[in-house]
């Protein structure tokens, strides 16, 4: 993956002051935050890649590194950017009370105990031109977490429910003595969770979640291309603690066809013609997404000259209208030629050159 310039990335001059710095990726950040933005996977990009600019241009030492051997600076330096939200809540714990007033990853999640939604899942589906041209139903399968029935997501065998553990009372966190400081940490004896399970369920092992695979119908609308996605609210991870479930996102990856290419909504391909048609003009046949179609080419036309077919492209998605077809014209050569065929190019030459005596090309090249 290319990594883009941290410097763009927060919209600042290369010489920018830390205050600078520190108030364009406040902007950033405020814009972008998941807590903002839920459910978008573009702003969580956009906001971890502010972050991760944002560490390493406030660090003078890393920002030196930076300024001096790009990218690669910092791949020795052992800092390779962040797996996720809870690094960079960590990282910059004090920058985000200090922006929102919230103490960083844990307000946001209200708490270990709480309710919190699920994970949002990806599926990358892979559809032809034509299905992206037309639209598609697609059905699809998709293995995740979903809650156990047996326990109703409990973890606790039937007819017992988890208790509150006795060591954090319930609030999944201890304060734990460290010389001077006391530290909040993960609770031992229950993991986090505030609760503890006696009896687990047997299906779930305890977990509250079993595997399964689900078969998904998916409606993919006409005119979309490679990076849209698609949202099925629900279906992905199970939230925990009576949280909501996260949601699936369908990636859609256009597969290359071998002969018409995508431009946008224009679709691309070229046609091979021959000498005399493109001497004489001619009217042939040629493939659009919707079948074959009759195309003039008028004559006199050059190799590599553009003709466009109005409409028989790819529609808009967003608004209403289509792409064109816009044909390249090959010239074809013939390879072979018969008796007949290299007798006529033989006097179609000795006539060239009478021309060109004339007023041909090489005429006007030579006399210059
Ligand atoms: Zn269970
Ligand atoms: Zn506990």
């Amino acid at each position: 993956m290319t990594k883009r310039d941290y410097y763009e990335i927060l919209d600042v001059s290369k010489n920018a002051s830390a205050d600078e710095i520190k108030k364009a990726y406040r902007k950033m950040a405020l814009k972008y935050h998941p807590d903002r933005n839920p459910d978008d996977l573009e702003s969580e990009e956009k906001f971890k890649e502010a972050s991760e600019a944002y560490e390493v241009l406030s660090d003078s030492e890393k920002r030196g590194l930076y300024d001096r051997y790009g990218h690669e600076g910092l791949k020795n330096s052992g800092f390779s950017g962040f797996s996720g939200f809870d690094d960079i809540f960590s990282s910059f714990g004090d920058i985000f009370e200090d922006f929102f007033g919230m103490g960083g990853f844990g307000g946001r999640q209200g708490g270990r105990s709480g309710a919190r939604k699920g994970q949002d899942l990806r599926y990358d589906l892979n559809i032809s031109l034509r299905e992206a041209a037309f639209g598609v139903e697609k059905n699809i399968e998709v293995t995740k977490n979903v809650l156990c029935e047996t326990c109703k997501g409990s973890g606790a065998k039937t007819g017992t429910s988890p208790e509150t553990c006795s060591t954090c009372r319930g609030a999944g966190r201890v304060m734990q003595q460290q010389g001077f400081f006391s530290m909040a940490t993960s609770c031992p004896e229950c993991r986090g969770t505030g609760t503890i399970i006696k009896e687990p369920c047997k299906p779930c092992r305890g977990t509250g979640k079993t595997r399964q695979t689900k078969k998904l119908k998916v409606k993919i609308p006409a005119g979309v291309e490679t990076g849209m996605r698609l949202k099925l609210a629900n279906e992905g991870e199970p939230g925990e603690k009576g949280g909501p479930n996260g949601n699936l996102f369908v990636f859609i990856i256009e597969d290359e066809d071998p002969f018409f290419k995508r431009h946008n909504n224009d679709i691309i391909c070229q046609i091979p013609i021959s000498f005399s048609q493109a001497a004489l003009g001619a009217e042939i046949n040629i493939p659009t997404i919707k079948g074959e179609e009759k195309l003039k080419i008028p004559k006199g036309i050059q190799a590599n000259d553009l003709l466009t077919i109005k409409g028989a492209g790819i529609p808009s998605i967003n608004r209403n209208g289509r792409g064109d077809q816009i044909i390249q014209v090959i010239l074809r050569t013939p390879k072979k030629l018969s008796r007949k065929e290299q007798e006529l190019f033989q006097e179609l030459a000795k006539m060239e050159q009478e021309n060109e005596k004339n007023s041909g090309f090489f005429k006007t090249l030579f006399n210059q």
